[in-house]
């Protein structure tokens, strides 16, 4: 069975993350969601808020996908969860240079492991967390940028 791992901070979860999420179900038999808990960042959503949103989006793929937090290293979470494969997804180019540069930090500290960089439909190419984030800030509409299933908790956690 191959393992899977997509970490990042998903503060919160977006439809490009759930797009990037299905396309990795498609190469790995189970993904391992790592939602990390990054002391340096501060994140808009609590960890446990954002695993929770995290849970309700992945809610359709069932025992296929595991949602896991983890702090430090990837290649350490990576051992941990016995994967050698990391799922990255790329919005545009401006994405490429940091990802390239911690594929190969990564891969210097672990050399069996594999970064595979997955793209969304165009359509969610625009979408972040940062975006969301703003909208959410201004009172605006998020609707199209989330999973519908998250919507109702994500203003719950913001109001
Ligand atoms: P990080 O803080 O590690 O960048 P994010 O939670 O912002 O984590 O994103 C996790 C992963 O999902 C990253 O690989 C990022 O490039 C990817 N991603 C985020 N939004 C999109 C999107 N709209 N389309 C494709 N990939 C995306």
């Amino acid at each position: 069975m191959k393992t899977g791992v997509y970490p990042g901070s998903f503060d919160p979860v977006t439809l490009g993350h759930v797009d990037i999420i299905e396309r990795g179900l498609k190469i790995v038999d189970k993904l391992v969601v790592g939602i990390l808990n990054n002391s340096a960042k501060t994140p808009m959503f609590s960890l446990d808020e954002r695993i929770r949103l995290m849970k309700t989006a992945c809610e359709p793929y069932g025992e296929r996908v595991e949602i896991v937090a983890f702090s430090g290293l990837l290649v350490d979470f990576l051992k941990e969860q016995d994967s050698t494969k990391v799922i990255r997804g790329l919005r545009a180019v401006t994405d490429f240079e940091y990802e390239l540069q911690m594929a190969q930090a990564n891969r210097s500290l672990y050399p069996e492991m594999e970064t595979i960089f997955l793209t969304t439909r165009a359509e969610y190419a625009y979408i972040s967390s940062t975006v969301v984030k703003d909208v959410l800030r201004n009172g605006g509409d998020v609707s199209h940028f989330v999973p519908s299933s998250t919507l109702e908790m994500l203003y719950k956690f913001r109001r």
